[in-house]
C-alpha cells in the first residue's frame, strides 16, 4: 500500500496503534471530527475573554472542569507564558487552520505562531499529567517538519493546546521524539497488511474496532472487581 505524503492524523493514529490505523485506511470511513470538537477548538482563540468571563457564562462554554478552577488553570498557564512572550504569540498567530505540506507529511495547523515560526496544534481532549500524549508528540514532530519545509527553515518546538482544560504545553523536537516519529512515519508508508494488536490493550477500550480486532476490553464491571 504505498503512501506518498502521509497525513497527520494517519500518522498520529498509527502512533497510537498501528493496526487502528490499518482498519481506518482499508475501510475508508467518515472521519470528520464531531461538530463539539470545533466549538472545544475555538476556546484556544479566546483566551483573554475567557479569563475575564464570570463562573455563570463559563458554565455555558464546553470546558471540561468547573469555572474556577478553569480559569484558575489557565491564570497558570498565562503566568507560565507570559515571561517569555509565548502567552502573546499563541494569542496572536501569524494564521490559523493552515494546510501545511511537507516533504513527507501534510495536515492542517491550527496556528502558526511567529518569531520564531512554531506550529500550535490544539487538542480537544485531557492532557495527561506531564507533557503530552505520545501520539500528540508523533503528531507535533511532523507539524513541525511539514511547516520548517514550507518556509525553508528549522524548527525545534510544537505546542499542543488543551483548551477545554486551560493547559498549554510545549513540546521540544528532541532526538527521541524525531526517532519515535521517523518510525511511526516508516510503519505507514511500508504496511501492506494488518499489523499486530497494540500490546497496551488499555487503548482497546476506547477503540472503536475493538469487536473487529478481536480484543477482549474491559468492561465496568470487571474494573469494579465483578466478573463479566
Ligand atoms: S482494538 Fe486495540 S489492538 Fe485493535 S485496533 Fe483498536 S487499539 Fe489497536
Amino acid at each position: 500500500m504505498p503512501v506518498d505524503r502521509v497525513s497527520f492524523s494517519d500518522l498520529r493514529t498509527a502512533a497510537y496503534c498501528p493496526r487502528k490505523w490499518y482498519y481506518r485506511r482499508t475501510r475508508d470511513e467518515d472521519r470528520e471530527p464531531p461538530p463539539e470538537v470545533d466549538a472545544i477548538r475555538a476556546l484556544a482563540t479566546r483566551y483573554e475573554g475567557l479569563l475575564d468571563s464570570p463562573s455563570g457564562v463559563l458554565e455555558d462554554e464546553p470546558i471540561a472542569v468547573a469555572p474556577a478552577r478553569y480559569r484558575d488553570r489557565l491564570a497558570a498557564t498565562k503566568r507560565t507564558l507570559e515571561d517569555d512572550g509565548h502567552w502573546t504569540r499563541l494569542l496572536e498567530p501569524r494564521a490559523q487552520a493552515v494546510l501545511v505540506t511537507g516533504r513527507r507529511c501534510r495536515g492542517i495547523v491550527h496556528k502558526v505562531l511567529a518569531d520564531p515560526i512554531e506550529p500550535a496544534l490544539v487538542s480537544a481532549g485531557e492532557p495527561p499529567e506531564h507533557g503530552v500524549w505520545s501520539s500528540q508528540s508523533v503528531h507535533a514532530v511532523a507539524a513541525a517538519k511539514a511547516l520548517a519545509w514550507e518556509h525553508r527553515t528549522s524548527i525545534d518546538r510544537a505546542w499542543i493546546e488543551y483548551p477545554a482544560y486551560g493547559v498549554v504545553r510545549s513540546v521540544e523536537l528532541t532526538t527521541r521524539r524525531k526517532a519515535r516519529y521517523r518510525s511511526v512515519l516508516r510503519t505507514v508508508r511500508e504496511l501492506d497488511g494488518p499489523p499486530p494488536r497494540t500490546s497496551n490493550r488499555s487503548k482497546c477500550t476506547a477503540c472503536e474496532f475493538a469487536s473487529d480486532c478481536g480484543v477482549r476490553t474491559r468492561t465496568l464491571r470487571s474494573l469494579l472487581g465483578f466478573t463479566d
